[in-house]
């Protein structure tokens, strides 16, 4: 099987785009063609790309797709179709299922359930102690056989320090990373907004900042000790990422992610009416975390952005602020609204946009797709980059609904998703 996808808008060195027509075969990249060229497509399956950026899928390393357990929220069939719809490709989903993904049994559950129903590549984390209760290491030895690349309790923090050291010196034993949500219970206590301006003028209590940066600190200090791969989820605050700059400064192995929430939205954006759409954890912090957070995006001390796609049902996010559950859903908005925000404005350049989606989680994680070399798998996605559209939640793949970016009017949109050489979505088809 061969697809020439032709007349293709290609990143060259960062800034310039240029026209190229690419051939896929048997799943893989095969060549590029230059713009000026006109390739033989006799027999192949064609492609017209003409105005489209090409990139490759985009890899989001932190995403619940709530199954098994919670299909009320969201599946795999629906999780990955909306991560097509949204360019994505690769997909790391947490643990925090119900049963919670701590045995072999559940994480070759997931892997079936992806290989049958999903339509995007799935990578299941399993969790570093059993039931995610923080009392007993899981059996690391045997979840990585069965497929698990890495070990996270995302949803909650590994609150005892010598539970994550010897986790640590587990994964680091197995050459895993471990991934961590990083919250000391002891200084959140039911909080569901960030210490700040919208805490104080709602007289909330609030999440201080150190909850987040006291467990960074001392989990790189275990990474220091232990010598393993660590890895920071969702990093919201000025404090966790000034420790990060100082892991790495010092040689420790650790990495970072970011969410695009925490990028373009503060505490002081969320609406007085207290729709739990606008509430997530790690929460919206101050406008100094948001800044924060960009330059350290910018200059590598974070290294990756994810979404952190975490769908609810409507009933339980009409809860309001102080009840709903943490999260939003990210994979139909990610690429638009960092395009939109930062690349439009011209404060990135859409290079820089691009890795930190695709080549940069390839390398972080060792994955081997993330790139357009001959020979990577045809993981890809055309993105419209000249038509602006409103955010429609009831449009959404996902069974999620809950945003706070409906209506906003963004630039970016993908229209056509490819994995492993087959198209698996496209604007006008839908998934196919
Ligand atoms: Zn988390």
């Amino acid at each position: 099987m061969t697809t020439w996808i032709l007349n293709a808008l290609f990143v060259d060195g960062d800034r310039q785009l240029v026209k190229r027509h690419l051939k896929v075969q048997d799943g893989k990249i095969a060549e590029w063609a230059d713009g000026s060229a006109s390739p033989d497509t006799n027999g192949c399956e064609v492609i017209d790309a003409s105005g489209k950026l090409l990139s490759p899928g985009f890899i989001d390393m932190h995403v619940h797709l709530r199954e098994p357990g919670f299909e009320y929220k969201e599946t795999i069939a629906s999780g990955t179709r909306s991560a097509a719809k949204g360019g994505f490709t690769t997909i790391a989903c947490m643990p925090n299922t119900r049963p919670v993904t701590d045995t072999p049994e559940t994480v070759r559950y997931v892997l079936d359930k992806a290989a049958s129903e999903g339509v995007v590549k799935v990578l299941p984390y399993a969790a570093i102690t059993k039931n995610e209760l923080g009392r007993e290491l899981t059996d690391f030895a045997a979840l990585k056989e069965a497929g698990a690349i890495g070990f996270t309790d995302d949803g909650v923090g590994v609150q005892n320090a010598q539970m994550m050291k010897n986790a640590m010196a587990l994964a680091k034993s197995l050459g895993l990373p471990v991934i961590a949500h990083c919250e000391d219970d002891s200084l959140v206590e039911g909080a569901a907004v960030t210490e700040g301006a919208f805490s104080r003028k709602h007289g909330l209590k609030g999440i201080p900042n150190e909850s987040e940066a006291i467990h960074v600190g001392r989990d790189i200090l275990l990474a220091e000790a232990t010598g393993v791969h660590y890895h920071v989820c969702h990093v919201s605050t000025e404090q966790s990422v000034r420790l990060i700059k100082l892991g790495k400064s010092v040689g420790v192995n650790v990495t970072a992610e970011v969410c695009p929430h925490h990028l373009v939205l503060s505490d002081e954006d969320i609406p007085d009416t207290m729709d739990a759409n606008w509430k997530m954890n790690p929460p919206l912090r101050t406008p100094r975390d948001v800044e924060a957070c960009i330059r350290a995006l910018e200059e590598g001390t974070i290294d990756i952005i994810v979404t952190d796609h975490a769908p609810h049902s409507a009933e339980e996010k009409a809860r309001g602020m102080e009840r709903a559950p943490f999260g939003i859903v990210g994979f139909e908005t990610a690429f638009p609204l960092l395009y939109t925000k930062f690349v439009r404005t011209g404060r990135w350049t859409l290079g820089f946009l691009l890795s930190r989606m695709t080549s940069d989680p390839a390398r972080v994680f060792g994955l081997d797709t993330g790139k357009l070399e001959p020979g990577a798998p045809a993981d890809l996605v055309l993105i419209d980059l000249e038509n602006e559209r409103e955010v429609d939640p009831e449009a959404f793949l996902t069974r999620g609904r809950n945003t706070p970016f409906a209506g906003w009017k963004l630039y970016g949109w993908p229209t056509l998703t490819m994995v492993d050489g087959r198209v698996v979505w496209t604007e006008e088809e839908g998934i196919r």
